[in-house]
């Protein structure tokens, strides 16, 4: 515990907020200041560092419990400020799920009970294994789901014994530091240290760089897309990345389809599709395709025509001429980001559809290599490709989802299509007849998490992933 390294746990460096446009303060918040937000890096790591060791030394398994239970209280009483704020700034999704989302992330993110202890006792001794913390986490946020990822990794990694340093995505920082602000008040009405959670003012690459090379910062988490995962796994440090999906739906002749159609409207509009577990694309048998797609018209949805779908690729999507190894020019295609969870109306108005006043989600039918299939749009728009049989559907199914490891899902009453799907398919996150949502304990069992790393393998991330592992042995 060096002195240029532990800063005194005082107001020294932290940001005073004036005013932020066009948002409601926390009442706590009239002091003026945002706890655990700095302007420089160094100083929101140093905060962190000196958090980290009062909470080892100071502080029980029980104590820790009694923090997250007040940042999961804090969460709740502020869901409606945390979706105004987020709605405000990032200009992306739906209020009432972004509320969902907050509900979800302070009720089902497990806490201390997930660390567990391994013991064994004999003739020799006894050797115990225990889950330790790693210090302080570096963590960078999405701006799709901003502050839920905040509060799910802060309550993870406290649970675990950490402290974090968050590095937000830029378009979302003030939603970023107000949570990060909610969660130390939350800390310190329940008695605990204050900066076990900071974050810089303007998270930027320079300050993702300052946390990667930090050598306090032994573990890296990061939640976004291939840019960010690629950037932490070439760190050097231990790194759990979240990565991108484009989670494909099948739908077979044997599937309850008026519920298929219902649920699978709802997972895709859910937030206008921000959410990385969505349904992004449908492969359903031909003798059902024309029932389902009117099951879905029936559920707040419009079909567009072939001219229609052209029109609305030309609006969302950029092309960009891409160097393949033999020089060939091929053509792909990115999101044009400004069209990114916005609701289903907006994009209907720009390419002159009609639509009733309650619709969410727009359907197309395509072929199976259209660039809305194999592009993760985040928009309430859903393809709809049919396929001849399971094969068929599985392929494409398996081609759309880019072994990106992520999520699929299946509606279906046939055991071996239900079974050879979640074999080949080999996502994090495989959800049988309900929407995305169940595969993150949403009105099904098991907990929730807001950072799902199938690239690096730990899946539903939760307080044990944020461990590292201790062996004590007493002999003889
Ligand atoms: P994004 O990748 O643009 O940003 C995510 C974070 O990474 C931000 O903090 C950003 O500043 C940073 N970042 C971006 N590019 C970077 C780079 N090259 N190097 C280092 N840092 C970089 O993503 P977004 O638009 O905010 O979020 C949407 C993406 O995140 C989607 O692809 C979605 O599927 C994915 N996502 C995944 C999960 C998951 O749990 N697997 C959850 C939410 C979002």
């Amino acid at each position: 515990m060096t002195k240029d390294v532990l800063v005194s746990p005082q107001t020294e460096g932290l940001k005073v907020i004036t005013n932020v446009e066009g948002t409601k303060f926390n009442k706590s918040n009239n002091d003026g200041l945002y706890l655990g937000v700095f302007e420089a890096v160094e100083i929101a790591i140093s905060k962190a560092i000196y958090a980290q060791k009062v909470l080892t030394i100071s502080y029980k398994k029980e104590d820790r419990e009694r923090l997250i239970s007040s940042i999961r209280k804090a969460t709740l009483e502020n869901k409606e400020i945390l979706a105004k704020m987020i709605l405000e700034e990032t200009k992306m999704g739906r209020y009432e799920d972004k509320i969902l989302k907050h509900e979800l992330v302070a009720k089902y993110t497990p806490g201390t009970e997930d660390l567990t202890t391994t013991a064994w006792s004999g003739d020799q001794g006894l050797t115990v294994v225990e889950m330790s913390p790693y210090g302080v986490i570096g963590a960078i946020t999405p701006s799709t789901n901003p502050t839920e990822t905040v509060i799910c990794n802060s309550i993870g990694m406290i649970a675990a014994g950490n402290s974090v340093v968050f590095n937000g995505h830029p378009g979302a920082k003030k939603c970023v530091a107000f949570a990060v602000d909610m969660i130390n008040r939350a800390i310190i009405s329940s008695g605990g240290p204050e900066n076990l959670v900071t974050t810089v003012e303007n998270p930027t690459m320079e300050s993702l760089d300052v946390i990667m090379k930090h050598p306090y910062i032994k573990l890296l988490c990061g939640t976004g897309g291939p840019g960010l995962i690629k950037t932490l796994l070439n760190s050097g440090k231990k790194a759990i990345g979240a990565g991108a999906g484009n989670p494909p739906v099948i739908v077979d002749d044997t599937a309850d389809i008026k519920k298929a159609a219902k649920s699978i409207i709802e997972g895709c509009s859910f937030d206008n599709n921000l959410p990385c577990i969505a349904e992004k694309e449908v492969f359903v048998f031909e003798d059902v395709a024309t029932d389902l797609i009117n099951n879905m018209i029936q559920n707040n949805s419009v079909l567009l025509n072939k001219e229609q779908v052209s029109r609305l690729l030309e609006l969302i999507l950029l092309e960009k001429d891409v160097k393949s190894y033999n020089c060939n020019k091929k053509l792909e295609y990115t999101i044009d980001k400004k069209w990114v969870g916005k609701d289903a109306k907006l994009f209907l108005d720009q390419i002159d559809v009609e639509y009733p006043t309650n619709v969410k989600c727009i359907i197309c039918e395509v072929d199976r290599n259209h660039p809305f299939v194999m592009t993760e749009l985040m928009m309430p728009i859903l393809s709809i490709v049919r396929v001849k049989d399971i094969d068929e559907a599985i392929e494409c199914a398996k081609i759309a989802e880019q072994n990106k490891k992520h999520s699929a899902y299946i509606y279906s009453k046939n055991i071996d299509n239900l079974n050879r799907f979640e074999k080949e398919i080999d996502t994090t996150i495989f959800v049988k007849n309900a929407k995305s949502f169940a595969g993150v304990g949403f009105g099904a069992e098991g907990f929730t998490t807001f950072t799902i790393a199938g690239p690096t393998g730990e899946g539903i991330t939760s307080a044990r992933d944020f461990t590292r592992q201790r062996r004590c042995v007493l002999a003889n």
